[in-house]
């Protein structure tokens, strides 16, 4: 940046042999602090992939450092508000911000992810049109970076290129249905996302060998007690648990799966940064599970 004046941008530079999760967001649908709205970066072969779009996703993007313009490919894991609300504004952001050293997206945008992914995200830009239009005809934005490809698949290889293989795998998180899990695959390393699910054989079989998965998780005990302490709200507080995965289940997966690294998100509700509260919500997972456990935070960068 040539202007004193101006703000600087904070970017953080890409190693192009670099394979890392950025932990965007760890939390729910439900408004907490220190907890933004599910997505996850993954900085690989030079580029951002994003795993999920919750509404806090440029804001993260932003204060990581990767800046929104470096995405062009997004991969849905499933269609709650709490994962794809951040789409407009992503879709916005990354073709229209030019500040710093990194160009607008002047491709068209990417959207992976299982079957309903581009009836709703087509929705979402149907709700757009009028100011892309307006950005096309007034500001003359780029013409290719106004348009969205997609590729739609409840399973199998959705992307293979560059070296680096992402195949959905089908999960459990009816009602909603389908949803799906990733795994990305790069230079013999293995990350994979669980997306929202119950557990499931699936996922260990996708994790197998895996370098890291990103499990969702609650702790049930917690779960318990605030239920049993809020009886008028046993069933909204106990019935979302029933498609997610406890800490312990996310273990059993990831010692079934034989992963190195464990890391656990999407909390209901996250622990206290403390040492106390981090180990009672892990408790029992270090007898079930053999490898290292990582309770996500926001911002958490994990090598792969
Ligand atoms: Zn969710
Ligand atoms: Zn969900």
């Amino acid at each position: 940046m040539t202007n004193p004046w101006i703000e600087d941008t904070p970017l953080s530079p890409i190693d192009p042999d670099e394979f890392t999760a950025v932990l965007l967001g760890t939390g729910t649908p439900r408004a907490y602090p220190g907890a933004a709205k599910p997505a996850v970066a993954v900085v690989v072969a030079g580029r951002v992939l994003l795993f999920d779009c919750g509404a806090d996703t440029v804001r993260q993007l932003i204060d990581s450092g990767l800046m929104p313009q470096r995405v062009r490919d997004v991969f849905f894991t499933h269609h709650h508000y709490d994962h794809n609300a951040g789409f407009p504004d992503l879709f916005i952001s990354s073709w229209r911000t030019h500040v710093g050293i990194i160009a607008g997206r002047a491709v068209p945008m990417r959207v992976f992810g299982p079957q309903r992914t581009q009836d709703i995200i087509g929705r979402f830009y149907a709700a757009l049109e009028y100011d892309i239009g307006l950005r096309v005809s007034y500001n003359k934005s780029d013409l290719d970076g106004a348009r969205i490809e997609f590729v739609e698949g409840n399973s199998g290889v959705l992307l293979d290129e560059d070296g680096v293989r992402i195949t959905a795998f089908e999960v459990d998180h009816r009602p909603v249905e389908p949803a799906v899990g990733y795994r990305i695959e790069w230079r013999g390393k293995v990350l994979v996302i669980s997306g929202d699910t119950r557990p499931v054989p699936t996922t260990v079989e996708a994790a197998r060998g895996a370098d890291v998965l990103i499990h969702d998780a609650y702790n049930a005990a917690w779960l318990r007690e605030i239920s049993d302490q809020n009886p008028e709200l046993a069933v909204q507080v106990t019935n979302p648990a029933k498609y997610h995965t406890t800490t312990l289940e996310a273990a059993q997966i990831a010692q079934d799966a034989g992963v190195r690294h464990l890391v656990l998100t999407h909390h209901i509700p996250a622990p206290k940064r403390t040492p106390a509260a981090e180990a009672s919500y892990t408790e029992g997972m270090a007898a079930v599970y053999a490898g290292r456990v990582t309770v996500g935070r926001d911002l958490m960068r994990l090598p792969v």
